[in-house]
This record gives structure tokens, C-alpha cells and sequence, in this order.
């Protein structure tokens, strides 16, 4: 596997392959790589005849320095494991040669990029737009392969492709966890053993959730998170001390309805 740093030599390499008529596949990744990213490189690698992997701890897409400061920054492992996942290519380039100069394009794909993580993260998805379609405009891949852990960046990379009309195809892989449930990411690494076992709950509580949906008999009309004084669906966790679960269901034809109060506020 050819491990370069350089658009130029990057291009060169694809210029050659695309001589050969070769299909290319490409894995944007921030490195620290572990078998979530794996399970994408090896996607592309059965689908394309030749894979680059980006690895680039991209600047803009951070919102919080220490965030950017503590990133897991692993290249050698992540290069052996591209190799034993077949890729034909690791681009790992330095921040200025990414941004020679700074990147003042703005990407705006309401309403898929202001809540969520558009609103927790300011600026996160544009950076992100900012820096994917940078390797898109470097590489020119026929298929981009991006993980549906990150749900809200796959729509809108979908939609920055469509509305820039590039020629080419995204590809949503699977979420890959541990054996317990805990979805695969970078970040974990930066957990305690405590914290570890603390961070459990998160798809725990999800998998409790969907066991609803399969439940036989059930059919439910809605679930709604809102705030306990005005009945309004609240968006942020922290929006309010009054936050109730409020559940309407049908048993068969039988309309049942339930609450929960998550928090409340002291009388
Ligand atoms: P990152 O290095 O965190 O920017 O992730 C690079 C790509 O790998 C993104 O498309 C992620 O969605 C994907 N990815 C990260 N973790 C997982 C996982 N556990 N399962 C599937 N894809 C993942």
C-alpha cells in the first residue's frame, strides 16, 4: 500500500490508475482507525478496483479545541491496518496542504444541517462540506463510502453531491459495535474504564427502544418528548427542568396512553 502526503503525488497515482480504466473508491477517514472504519474500506475494496483512504484530523469541522488538541492521532497503526484491509492507498496530508489558504466557502443545507449536531456543533457540517468536497474534487472517486453512525452526515454529504451535481455515488455502511453494543468510534479511546462502562446505557437505551417498534400486538401513534408546562416538543435536553416522555399506542383497537416524567421540577 502506497502511503502518500501530497495532492500531487496522490493525483499521479490516480492518473495511472485511471490509464488503466481502474474504478476508485474512496474512505474519508480522521484515522485512529478501528473496524467500523475497516468494514468501509474493505466495502470499497470489493466494489472498486482501487481504495484511497483519506486520514486528516480536519481543522474546520471542530468546534471545540480541546476536541481538535485530544484527538487520537495513530498513523503507523492505522496504516497497517489499511494494508491488511487491502487498500491500494493512504492519504495522509498535512493541514496546509489541505488549506493553503483559508476556506471562506460556506455550505448551507437547511433543514438537514441546523439541528442536531448542526445545532450543538456551530459550523461542524461545514467544515465537514468544506473538507469532503476538497477530497472529492482531489480524488474524483466513482463511489464514497461513509458510515451511518454519523446518520446526519451521510444525508447531508447526499445533498451537497446533489445539489453540486458530482459524478459520483455515496455509499451508507452499516454501524459496527463491540460484542457489548457499544457503537466503534475514535473517541472511545479517550474513555475510562468507568466511563466505558457508564457509556453502555447509550445503545442499551437505544436497542430498549426499538424492541417497542417489534412488539407484537402494538402499534403506536406517537411518541413525543416535550416540556411539561407547555406540551411543546423541545429540541435541546437542556431547554427545560420539565421534561415528559408522552406515548399513545393502540392495542389492537383499544387507544392506550402513557407518560413518563424524565425530570421535574422541584416544588
Ligand atoms: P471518522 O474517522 O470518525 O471521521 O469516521 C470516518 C468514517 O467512518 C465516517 O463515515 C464514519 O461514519 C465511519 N464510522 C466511524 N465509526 C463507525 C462505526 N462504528 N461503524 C460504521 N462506520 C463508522
Amino acid at each position: 500500500m502506497k502511503i502518500v502526503h501530497t495532492i500531487k503525488e496522490l493525483q499521479a497515482t490516480l492518473d495511472d490508475l485511471r490509464a488503466q480504466q481502474k474504478s476508485v473508491g474512496l474512505v474519508p477517514t480522521m484515522g485512529a482507525l478501528h473496524a467500523g472504519h475497516a468494514s468501509l474500506v474493505k466495502r470499497s475494496v470489493a466494489e472498486n478496483d482501487a481504495t484511497v483512504v483519506s486520514i486528516f484530523v480536519n481543522p474546520t469541522q471542530f468546534n471545540d479545541p480541546t476536541d481538535l488538541e485530544k484527538y487520537p492521532r495513530t498513523l503507523e497503526a492505522d496504516c497497517c491496518l489499511l494494508e491488511a484491509c487491502g487498500a491500494t492507498m493512504a492519504f495522509a496530508p498535512s493541514v496546509a496542504e489541505m488549506y493553503p489558504q483559508p476556506d471562506t466557502r460556506t455550505f448551507s443545507y437547511a433543514p438537514l444541517d441546523t439541528v442536531m449536531e448542526g445545532a450543538f456543533r456551530p459550523g461542524h457540517f461545514n467544515g465537514v462540506c468544506q473538507i469532503v468536497s476538497k477530497l472529492f474534487a482531489a480524488v474524483q472517486p466513482d463511489r464514497a463510502y461513509f458510515g451511518e453512525k454519523d446518520f446526519q452526515q451521510l444525508a447531508i454529504i447526499r445533498e451537497m453531491v446533489k445539489q453540486l451535481q458530482l459524478p459520483l455515488q455515496i455509499v451508507g455502511c452499516p454501524i459496527v459495535r463491540e460484542a457489548d453494543g457499544l457503537a466503534l468510534s475514535s473517541r472511545n479511546a479517550r474513555l475510562t474504564a468507568e466511563q466505558r462502562q457508564q457509556a453502555l446505557r447509550i445503545s442499551q437505551t437505544l436497542f430498549a427502544s426499538r424492541t417497542f417498534a417489534a412488539a407484537p400486538g402494538l402499534r403506536l401513534e406517537y411518541f413525543a418528548l416535550v416540556d411539561g408546562r407547555t406540551m411543546q416538543t423541545i429540541s435541546q435536553w437542556e431547554e427545560t427542568d420539565y421534561a415528559v416522555g408522552c406515548i399513545t399506542v393502540f392495542c389492537g383497537d383499544v387507544r392506550l396512553i402513557d407518560n413518563i416524567k424524565y425530570k421535574e421540577p422541584e416544588l
